[in-house]
């Protein structure tokens, strides 16, 4: 239930855009509240390690969400677990309607509800989610002890969660596309030293193979040469990318693309005092330092927005 008729901003996510715009609006003063629909923290949660957050030279992504969620928290940023429906922009103020049936308004909106994993889109994939096929290794991998599984991808995600999975499982597959690897250099040095990590490469999945025990192999093709092979293993774990939440974003607001939102460089979108920042903004790169900072730059711009605002409201 929300505790204001009016706020100054509305921020919808809970990852680390968000969280970092919590507490940046909360020292700026502004009546904020932050929406999110799940736990706080968004995909970096369920990141298994983070080695590149200045200051901590190692963290679990779990430990690090939470420490941004306890900093918003310290500053008594007012959350509500529920989801955004949709964000209406208007003259006066901006309507944000949730599924519970409540409307927040509120003169700003900071729009931070990043992205979700991208799916293969092969047969057996959805039907065995949950029964072999994951895409969180940090939250399935236990499951794996001792069982030979596969990951799927070339980018930093698979890269590093191949790398986990070979602590935890009997061996790993790492099965991408094309021949080298769209993945950091470090990463590719360490799967390249990972004994348990075997690199199938030009190889897409073709489907996802089960039977009444959950997933039992996946079927392969070569890209080059068209052969292809069923591959046994117990777990297919997918990291084939990243797709932006822009459903919430409302018409009016200019997109790019490849469906993310723009913005100008204090992260206002094309909607004056609707504000974009992390995962879901066209951006170069996608980092948890990078969504932090964007959250940053978003509540300061919203609050010299609001303050703008009021000014002008007193004076009429
Ligand atoms: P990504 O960088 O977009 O990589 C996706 C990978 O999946 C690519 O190798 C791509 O192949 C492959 N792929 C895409 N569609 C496919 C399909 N249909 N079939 C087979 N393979 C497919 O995604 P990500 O690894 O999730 O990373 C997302 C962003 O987060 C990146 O900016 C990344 O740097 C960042 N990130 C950073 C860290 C870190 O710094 N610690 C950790 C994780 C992620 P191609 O290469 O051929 O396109």
């Amino acid at each position: 239930m929300a505790q204001k008729e009016m706020y100054d901003v509305v921020i919808i996510g809970g990852g680390p855009a968000g969280l970092t715009a919590g507490i940046y609006a909360k020292r700026a003063a502004l009546d904020a509240v932050l929406v999110e629909k799940g736990v706080p923290g968004g995909q970096a949660s369920i990141t298994k390690g983070v080695e590149n957050y200045p200051g901590f030279i190692e963290i679990g992504g779990f430990e690090l969400s939470d420490k941004f969620y306890q900093h918003a928290l310290s500053y008594d940023l007012e959350t509500i677990r529920d989801e955004v429906t949709t964000v209406e922009p208007g003259s006066e103020f901006h309507s944000v309607r949730l599924a519970g049936g409540e409307v927040l308004r509120a003169h700003s909106i900071i729009l931070a509800a990043g992205g979700t994993a991208r799916k293969l889109n092969v047969p057996g994939e959805l039907e065995n989610f949950g029964r072999g096929v994951s895409y969180c290794a940090t939250c399935d991998g236990f499951f794996f002890r001792d069982k030979v599984v596969c990951v799927i991808g070339g980018g930093d995600t698979a890269l590093e969660d191949a790398l986990y999975l070979a602590k935890i499982t009997k061996h790993v597959y790492l099965i991408h596309r094309r021949d080298e690897f769209r993945g950091s250099r470090i990463l590719q040095q360490r799967i390249f030293a990972e004994p348990r990590v075997e690199i199938i490469l030009n190889t897409i999945p073709t489907s996802i193979l089960s039977d009444d025990n959950g997933v039992r192999g996946v079927a392969l093709k070569n890209t080059v040469t068209g052969e292809e092979k069923e591959l046994p293993v117990d777990g297919a774990f997918i990291f084939v990318g990243f797709s932006p939440n822009s459903s919430l974003v409302p018409a009016g607001v200019k997109m790019s693309a490849s469906g993310y939102v723009v913005t100008d460089d204090k992260l206002e979108t094309t909607i004056p005092g609707i504000f974009c920042a992390g995962d879901l903004r066209e951006n170069f790169a996608k980092q948890i330092v990078i969504a932090a900072s964007e959250g940053c730059i978003a509540a300061l711009a919203a609050a010299r927005y609001v303050e703008t605002r009021k000014g002008r409201a007193k004076l009429a």
